[in-house]
């Protein structure tokens, strides 16, 4: 039997650049002439065209295209990538293919093409119901396009939708966050995927925070929202399994468990990232480059890296820890040839006195003040 393989492709336009955002993502308009997009589309046609024998050796087992807002082109490109990946190799019987949607780009029209070929799975960015700071970080959309964004999914019968809520926003407070879960409890969505807000430099609200224009929930009202859409997503039965993804039994994201578990993924398009054996590899975020090369046939990645045993150890342990299933002991003893418990004795044992993690005869997984504390208790593997 092959190997599972997880794809993502990158589809880097956007309506316009939120705020915060500091994505590889272009204004679809100024794509839009030219023929830009078209160009786009038969550069990754290109690349997949590349990538035809390494894709063979495997099925695919997931398919994410994730932007940028895929939902903003055609809904034929997203058909014509699909029906170029099948034709190279099988999808696996129950393989996820994921489609991030932002609230105002979807058409019925788009949808079609989508169910058509395949997409089972959307990825749509509620962020907040607060109408004044959707506009405030610069998203497009109003509660009541994602109303109706959410409304044309059902209907289109696509049933697994997974729902994006931001937190920490300016001037935000834990009431807005319970009123968006309060949105949330109405539509029994099968995910959601939770984001705290990450000031990035050069970002216009980068910009307006240094200039004391904003301001932002402190760390304890920032964790006390964290912890606020743990309990009330619970109670909804959206159960976490990863520090910041929550979902209804058996509707974990099967692409995004790739990465965690540290398995085989190849990204396509602008930007993109792969881990293909210990290969690690990255596409140009710039755009002429990018289809350049592709026209050409002749890549040049922007990263690339032959990860040695010591630091595919520390992926797997900092991905796994992630998980609230976290990590076990055989595995990773046996994929490593290592007694896991005698070398990182002196970490577990810290790591325990401060309440962060638990250790039990088979697994060891992150308590909630570990979760809030992860990047520490990560580093405390780094050996
Ligand atoms: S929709 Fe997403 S990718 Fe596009 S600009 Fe906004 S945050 Fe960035």
């Amino acid at each position: 039997m092959k190997e599972r393989l997880g794809i993502y492709i990158h589809i880097p336009f956007c309506a316009s650049k939120c705020a915060y955002c500091d994505f590889v993502s272009h204004r679809v308009a100024e794509f839009e002439i030219n023929n830009g997009i078209e160009a786009y589309f038969n550069a990754l046609s290109q690349e997949i065209e590349f990538y035809k024998e390494e894709i063979q050796k495997y099925e695919i087992g997931s398919v994410y295209f994730g932007g940028g807002t895929p939902s903003i082109v055609n809904g034929s490109y997203i058909s014509r990538v699909l029906k170029q990946l099948r034709s190279v190799t099988t999808f696996t019987d129950d393989v996820e293919i994921t489609l991030e949607v932002n609230p105002g780009t979807l058409t019925e029209e788009k949808l079609n093409y989508y169910t058509a070929s395949g997409v089972n799975r959307i990825s749509m960015g509620l962020q907040t119901t607060n109408d004044v700071l959707l506009k405030q970080i610069g998203r497009i959309h109003s509660t009541n396009d994602f109303l109706t964004s959410y409304d044309a999914i059902k209907r289109s019968g696509i049933d697994n939708i997974s729902l994006d809520l931001m937190f920490g926003l300016p001037n935000q407070t834990i009431d807005d966050v319970k009123k968006s879960i309060e949105l949330i409890k109405t539509l029994s969505p099968k995910h959601v995927s939770t984001y705290s807000l990450k000031l990035e430099e050069g970002t216009p609200l980068y910009e307006r925070y240094v200039n004391g224009k904003i301001d932002l929930p402190d760390d304890e009202i920032e964790r006390e929202m964290y912890h606020t859409i743990e309990n009330e997503l619970a109670d909804l039965g959206l159960m976490q399994y990863e520090i910041s993804n929550f979902s209804l039994p058996g509707y974990e994201s099967k692409h995004n468990l790739t990465y965690w578990k540290n398995k085989p993924y190849l990204g396509l398009g602008l930007s993109s990232h792969s881990k293909i054996g210990h290969k690690r590899f990255a596409n140009t975020a710039v755009m002429s480059s990018y289809i350049e090369q592709w026209q050409a046939f002749n890549p040049q990645y922007a990263d690339e890296a032959l990860l040695d045993d010591k630091e595919e150890l520390f992926e797997t342990i900092m991905l796994g820890l992630r998980l609230n299933e976290g990590i076990s002991f055989e595995r990773i003893n046996k994929s490593y040839n290592i007694n896991f418990k005698e070398k990182y004795a002196v970490a577990l044992h810290e790591l325990k006195g401060y309440e962060l993690i638990v250790e039990t005869e088979t697994h060891l997984f992150l308590t909630p003040k570990g979760r809030d504390l992860s990047n520490l208790v990560f580093l405390k593997f780094m050996d």
